[in-house]
């Protein structure tokens, strides 16, 4: 059968977009395959067509509950039935059944934390995987944003699972990442399909502060004038509900906040609440966003400094997907970066933490032991410990015996990644302060040239603000009130 009429049968679109129809045919002939498309490219498609040409099944690695439920809704909403989410959403009984009989779907979607519970793992090697499915993949890479040990472990995975042809997926990769991402998934031959990742209708604005409560003011301002709907990143749940009830206060009534501490159907009714359109403006952390399907995003604002350009670019790119004027503006006040490297510090176990860690070692503890006294008593975060334990596997299977020599090059490691982490935090403040056209500064951090300036490209080129001022806005003009008294009020 034609691609274009499965396209257009299965899923209603009369044309391929940039690259997708390239990546379908080489998925088709069974090579491994690394796809760089821009957010809202149209990435799922890339794997969604082939499941119905393809003789087995496809298995769909997705990091984030919420994304994958998204996707899954979707898919079912098109009048697939033969997809399934294998997650901590499903019940005991529920994923019994699933794994009972897996051969049924034809796209199995699981995180990769699920892909370490043998049970699967068995129910799995019962399925015909026909093409296996890494998306929002620059998370696996050691130079990738979060890390998530159970993602390098995705390679060995594969394998165990014969080496079924691999599709890796993502919005934002280096060439340091894609080398990474192929590596990690033991890919052979790959072939690499690498687009632009630049999004000409987003314009990008930087603007500096000298004071927090300037920053402030200016949040507001811009909540209050921006044409919605909108997200605004901060880095601490505590500023997401603060930044929420601020802007409710001030009139923004579809306003709510979404961090990582909700519980899993909050958050979702935070997300659906914003698809729907019942929401204008989300006050989140980077918990949010990643694979939000949401076409008409109007602009997202950065109220703190992102701590790497891939994060920042995978942020302002769910702005304008369909096309239309959208802005991104990050709002910098003069040591923002303290709070990322204080961050930076606290995900990472301290030399101290990895002595007291190392030292239970020879007592010979189960796994679940370590991990009791590593989060009870040396006071390991949930984050910290994971790296801990993906280092002492690796360690211990490099035969690594001696807990003196083990300790140093856990420090090693550590000591490396904090290095790789300040590294990228003083790119990100380099772009800042470099009077450059940020557009092309940032294509080049991903070894990019730009080849087309947009008309409205980013403050140091120059563009007009109001361009993205919803109508009630201009006509009423600035409304009399005063910033200060109120700003006071509720955070001083
Ligand atoms: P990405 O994962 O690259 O960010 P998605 O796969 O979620 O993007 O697709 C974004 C949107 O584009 C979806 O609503 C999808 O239905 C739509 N889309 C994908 N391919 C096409 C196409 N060929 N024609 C029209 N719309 C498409
Ligand atoms: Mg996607």
């Amino acid at each position: 059968m034609k691609l274009e009429t499965i396209l257009k049968e299965k899923f209603g679109h009369s044309s391929f977009r940039t690259g997708q129809r390239n990546i379908i045919e080489d998925v088709l002939n069974g090579n491994d395959v690394i796809a760089m498309l821009p957010t809202g490219g149209g990435k799922s498609l890339c794997y969604q067509l082939p499941g119905y040409l393809l003789s087995g099944s496809v298995l769909i690695i997705s990091p984030l509950v919420s994304l994958m439920e998204d996707q899954v809704q979707q898919m079912r909403n098109r009048g697939e039935k033969r997809v399934i989410a294998l997650n901590s959403f499903l019940s005991a009984h529920e994923k019994k059944e699933a794994l009972a009989h897996l051969n049924v779907y034809r796209f199995i979607y699981a995180s990769p934390e699920i892909l370490q519970s043998p049970k699967l793992l068995n129910a799995l090697l019962k399925v015909n995987v026909s093409l296996f499915v890494v998306d929002e993949a620059h998370c696996i890479s050691q130079w990738g944003h979060d890390f998530r040990p159970d993602f390098l472990k995705l390679g060995q995975i594969r394998q165990r699972l014969g080496n079924p042809p691999c599709l890796a997926l993502t919005a934002t990769a280096t060439a340091e990442v894609i080398e990474d991402i192929a590596a990690s998934l033991k890919m052979r031959n790959v072939k690499k399909h690498l687009y632009s990742i630049d999004r000409p209708n987003i314009a990008i604005k930087v603007e500096t502060t000298e004071f927090l409560q300037e920053k402030i003011e200016k949040l507001l301002f811009y909540a209050k004038s921006l044409q919605g709907p909108g997200i605004i990143y901060f880095s601490s749940r505590q500023w997401t509900e603060k930044a929420a009830n601020l802007l409710r206060e001030n009139g923004l009534n579809k306003t709510a906040y979404y961090h990582g501490g909700m519980d899993a159907e909050q958050r979702m009714l935070i997300q659906q609440q914003f698809l729907h359109d019942q929401l204008n403006i989300v006050c989140c952390t980077n918990a949010f966003g990643m694979g939000v399907n949401k076409a008409n995003i109007r602009f997202v604002i950065h109220f703190h400094l992102p701590a790497q350009m891939e994060s920042y670019v995978q942020e302002i790119g769910r702005a304008g997907r369909d096309g239309k004027d959208s802005v991104a503006i990050l709002l910098y006040t003069n040591g923002d970066e303290d709070m990322v490297q204080s961050l930076m510090e606290m995900e990472l176990p301290t030399r101290e933490q990895v002595e007291q860690l190392c030292n239970r070692l020879s007592m010979n503890l189960s796994k679940s032991e370590l991990e009791a006294y590593a989060l009870d008593r040396i006071g390991l975060t949930e984050v910290q410990w994971r790296l801990m334990d993906y280092l002492l596997e690796h360690y211990s299977a490099a035969g690594c015996a001696d807990t003196t020599d083990l300790c140093c090059q856990f420090m090693k490691k550590i000591e490396s990644r904090k290095q790789l982490k300040q590294q990228k935090l003083r790119a990100m403040l380099r772009w800042i302060f470099h009077a450059h056209c940020r557009r092309e500064q940032i294509l080049s951090y991903f070894a990019e040239e730009l080849t087309e300036k947009p008309e409205a490209c980013c403050d140091i080129c120059g563009f007009d603000i109001n361009r993205y001022f919803s109508n009630s806005r201009l006509q009423r003009k600035t409304a009399a009130f005063d910033w200060h008294d109120e700003l006071k009020r509720i955070f001083f």
